[in-house]
């Protein structure tokens, strides 16, 4: 077996891939000729250019669809470690009973025949960037260009929990509820039972996802006990003095509909919490707390930092890359794309089906050597304020580079509307059904 250079090969620690990579070290020592570390997946083989896009989230589905929809030929693999794609957007409106699970959930196999790609169901766990190999639990695979898709995990210290069996704890009790399907399934049954008392919630400092969806979960669950009339109320804890999108649309909501079922507490940054005491300390408050969501400051998923990828001075250690081109800077053959990148665009999904279209583009483009002109991504948020009369807001965000100051600024068609409609709610469903619809069939 070829040595795996140092400035090169990344490895993961966090989860479950954590064993497998251990496994494969620890066979790769003893077995040299066993093991998904030494042997490459079972993959057709191919004479054309091979792009590997790793995650199949709203980004990876996105980009592993539009590479096959290029003039090049391109053989694309998508590496997933999920068996099934369950939906972040519209996952509020099922904890509010709006819409059933199977709306949000969706097949891999589905997408990969619709858009005409390979998916394997297998978790990266190691890069080679010198050789071009990506390493997963399921064999390597030797690439072109690859694609790190991976989303997001949370920053634990952030909060101010350190310790490893606090974190677990806390994840487990109160999972925030913006990362995984399992974290949906446990809210949606803690909302059911919660009988009285205070259900925590909190929006996070830095870009969290979807700048939104923290202020239309408060809305639902503040519905969810208004309509079941429970002495009970949600604690909105927020780090900004207002919301950080539809302030106004929000701010009205929380006043004229849950007045009785929702505080909203802003200025307040959440410093510690004891989930064992069930207590969180903010900068001025002990606050006691029935049942809640916690949610985390959000960092790049893990493995950008650990494959060398992120960029040393970004706060939630996002991607270095070139943000018109989204490839690391001075490598044109790794890109990072979706809720790891570092520009300051709503993290949304939106956001990363208009990457997806932009950066397969870029990267069809210079296998023909032409380079393609940045366009900006769309962030469409919509927020069902109202879940009862089926009314929401919604707001829609478009970026420029300002050359003069050298800083991202929202464009000028950037806007909100914060009169709540059911003509927006019905765009709600409009367009989740759309974006499925697109992607997997
Ligand atoms: C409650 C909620 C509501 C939202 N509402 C909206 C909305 O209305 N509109 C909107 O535009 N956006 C919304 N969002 C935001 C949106 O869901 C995210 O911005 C979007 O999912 C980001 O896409 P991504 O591909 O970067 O990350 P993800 O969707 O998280 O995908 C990352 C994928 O990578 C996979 N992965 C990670 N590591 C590995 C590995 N080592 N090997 C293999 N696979 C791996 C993961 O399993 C995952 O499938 C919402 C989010 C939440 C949580």
């Amino acid at each position: 077996m070829k040595k795996i250079s140092r400035r090169g090969f990344g490895k993961l620690s966090a989860g479950s891939v954590a064993g497998t990579l251990a496994a494969c070290n620890s066979s790769a020592a003893s077995a040299k000729s066993s093991g998904p570390m030494s042997r490459a997946a079972e993959l057709p083989a191919t004479k054309k250019p091979r792009v590997v896009v790793v995650g199949g989230g709203w980004a990876g589905l996105s980009i592993a669809q539009n590479l096959r929809r290029q003039r090049v030929d391109l053989d694309v693999v998508l590496i997933e470690r999920r068996s099934t794609f369950i939906s972040h957007p519209l996952s509020n409106l099922w904890l509010g009973g709006m819409i059933n699970l199977e709306t949000l959930t969706h097949s891999f196999l589905d997408a990969a025949k619709a858009g005409d790609y390979i998916y394997l169901n297998a978790s990266l766990v190691g890069l080679d960037r010198e050789k071009r190999r990506a390493f997963t639990d399921q064999g390597y695979i030797d690439y072109d260009d690859i694609v790190l898709a991976s989303g997001i995990d949370y920053n634990y210290a952030s909060v101010g929990v350190k310790d490893v069996a606090a974190i677990q704890m806390l994840r487990t009790r109160y999972p925030g509820g913006f990362v995984s399907g399992s974290e949906h399934v446990t809210l949606k049954r803690k909302i059911a039972e919660f009988e009285k008392g205070i259900f925590v919630l909190n929006a996070p400092q830095g870009i969290f996802r979807c700048a939104a969806s923290i202020y239309e979960r408060a809305c639902i669950l503040a519905a969810n006990f208004k309509k079941r009339k429970l002495p009970a109320k949600v604690l909105l804890i927020d780090s900004r003095n207002a919301p950080g999108v539809n302030s106004e649309g929000f701010l009205a909501a929380f006043e004229e509909l849950y007045k009785d079922h929702l505080e909203y507490m802003p200025s307040s940054t959440v410093q510690r919490i004891d989930a064992v005491a069930k207590t969180i300390h903010t900068d001025f408050d002990d606050i006691k707390f029935s049942d809640g969501a916690i949610y985390p400051r959000v960092r790049a998923a893990r493995m950008i930092e650990e494959f060398g990828l992120a960029d040393p001075k970004s706060a939630q250690m996002e991607a270095n890359i070139d943000p018109f081109n989204y490839n690391i800077i001075g490598d044109d053959h790794t890109y990072v794309t979706g809720d790891s990148r570092p520009m300051p665009f709503s993290k949304s999904a939106s956001v990363a089906r208009g990457e997806g279209s932009h950066v397969a583009k870029v990267i069809a483009g210079r296998t023909l050597g032409k380079s393609v002109p940045w366009v900006t991504p769309e962030s469409v948020c919509y927020s069902m304020v109202d879940p009862d009369a089926k009314q929401a807001i919604v707001s829609r965000s478009y970026y420029q580079f300002n050359q003069a100051t050298k800083q991202w600024e929202f464009a000028p068609k950037t806007a909100s509307t914060n009169d709540r409609s059911e003509d927006l709610g019905r765009q709600t469903f409009e367009w989740s059904k759309r974006q499925f619809k697109d992607l997997f069939s």
